[in-house]
């Protein structure tokens, strides 16, 4: 069968292997016909060798973490044969750590979790993969075009369960969001706001394209220019650009009691002149808190599936800015200006 592989820590190695083999039934009990897989930054730092590591005993990892599949068959019973399907990305350590073993792996201590298509665990860019029940997602039927998009959301659903429980530290009546940068994460960030009735501002350094159209589509006010232009303190920033003067802008930004998440991940090796002691001035005196977030658990999967489900469909559909087949994968990976999500097409 075909999967889209690479070599982590080898620039240029991706490739369409033609003859990659059936995935093992100790894959999991649940064989899956791939219909497609989002395509996102994550995988750009594999392909450019900067990140990423193959199951043990092989030097290829095949891509892939954003998933949508149609189930072939469940001995499990779980699923049922045509059901649409999502693989969680992280599996637990095997130590396991303590968040691990109560099934929260997105907050593993000991960073030996695997990951699907991102650390020792083969993605889901191939024909087929398996799954065990656990790590399977059934989705509405209504996703069918747009559930690749599952993974991302779960991501931005963890971020606002962890913004809410921060938040709930104390009586906390947030009312304006800002989120920064309008790619897929931002852009669902900002769809989450929207459906918790928060006035949501989206900021993003793009002035043409169709980013502009879709936060206005979602009720939202868009903006470009910095951060520190803009005239009101948000209760929230959801970060979604990595970009390191947006990053220390946002945590400048935010109102009294106000929570700043942080979802991008930057590279790193840029230094820039900034004023530590103001920033902890700011954080101690207005009782703000700044904190990362990364991945997702089965709780998260599933509020995101009801997220999804509950959007509105064309939306969530004009966010996918192209979908290619695997056979034209080099064209799928390359980026084009104006790209928000691209989608590489397995079966249809
Ligand atoms: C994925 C996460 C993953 C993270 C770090 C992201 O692209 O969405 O599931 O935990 O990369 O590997």
């Amino acid at each position: 069968m075909r999967a889209v592989t690479v070599i982590p820590g080898v620039p240029g190695s991706l490739r369409l292997t033609p003859d990659h083999p059936e995935p093992p039934t100790e894959e999991g009990g649940i064989l899956v016909e791939a219909l497609a897989v989002g395509i996102c930054g994550t995988d750009h730092e594999i392909i450019d060798g900067h990140y990423g590591e193959p199951p043990p005993g092989t030097d290829t990892l095949v891509l892939g973490h954003e998933a949508l599949g149609r189930v072939i068959e469940d001995p499990s019973g779980t699923l049922q044969r045509g059901d649409l399907v999502a693989g969680i990305v992280r599996h637990p350590d095997p130590v396991p750590c303590a968040n691990c073993a109560v099934g929260e792996w997105d907050m593993c201590r000991n960073g030996q979790y695997t990951e699907h298509g991102i650390k020792a665990l083969p993605g889901f860019a191939r024909d087929r993969w398996r799954l065990q029940p656990k790590f399977a997602v059934g989705l509405d039927p209504i996703l069918a075009p747009v559930g690749m998009l599952l993974e991302p959301a779960s991501v931005v659903a963890k971020a606002w369960d962890h913004i809410e429980r921060i938040g709930g530290r104390a009586e906390w009546k947030p009312q304006l969001v800002l989120v920064t940068g309008a790619g897929p994460i931002g852009l669902l960030a900002a769809l989450l706001a929207v459906q918790r009735g928060l006035a949501v501002h989206v900021l993003d350094r793009n002035t043409t394209g169709p980013k502009p159209d879709l936060v206005r589509a979602l009720g939202a006010t868009y903006h470009t220019g910095t951060v520190g232009e803009l005239d009101f303190e948000p209760d929230i920033v959801v970060e979604c650009t990595g970009a390191p003067v947006v990053v220390l802008d946002a945590m400048c930004k935010a109102g009294p009691a106000g929570v700043v998440c942080l979802t991008g991940v930057s590279s790193g090796g840029r230094t820039i002149d900034f004023d530590a002691g103001a920033l902890n001035r700011e954080l101690v005196l207005e009782n703000n808190v700044v904190f990362g977030s990364v991945n997702a658990n089965r709780r998260h999967w599933d509020l995101a599936a009801e997220a999804l489900a509950r959007a509105d469909q064309d939306w969530l559909g004009s966010l996918i800015t192209r979908r290619v087949p695997v056979e034209r994968y080099a064209e799928a990976y390359a980026h084009q200006p104006d790209d928000i999500k691209v989608v590489l097409e397995f079966a249809r």
